[in-house]
């Protein structure tokens, strides 16, 4: 598996790893004039080995995409002391089901399951339009 890089640059910005575990992992954010953005803490997801145009890409812990944030990353502003606040928040709460983890606000029903493996969630439910 390849690791998180210690430091990476993306649309002209520059990421600088701060703390991580194996789950979650937050980078302070530089501008290309060297001024601190904000920071960025997320989930670390992973992908899968793929091939493209017969290049092999090895199975890899993945950045997080626009898509990504507001529900596995999130934009911390530059104050580091909300920052790791939030970023200590990441991964408190494992599924007792099916082992993901998520932040601590996905028990609904039953502490320690999320959604989708609460017993005490009926099917009907989870497929209504009203919230549980
Ligand atoms: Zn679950």
């Amino acid at each position: 598996m390849r690791k998180l890089e210690n430091t990476y640059n993306k649309k002209g910005f520059t990421y600088n790893l701060i703390a991580r575990t194996d789950n979650k992992a937050i980078y302070n954010q530089y501008d290309g004039y060297g001024h601190l953005i904000g920071h960025e803490c997320f989930i670390v997801q992973t992908v899968n080995e793929t091939e493209a145009f017969g290049v092999v890409f090895p199975a890899r812990e993945k950045y997080p995409t626009d898509n990504d944030f507001g529900v596995t990353a999130w934009s911390v502003g530059r104050d580091i002391k909300r920052a790791m606040e939030k970023y200590n928040a990441i991964g408190d709460f494992k599924c007792k089901g099916c082992s993901c983890e998520l932040t601590s606000d996905y028990s609904l029903r039953t502490k320690g399951y999320c959604y989708l493996c609460d017993t005490n969630i009926t099917l009907e439910e989870l497929l209504s339009d009203n919230s549980i």
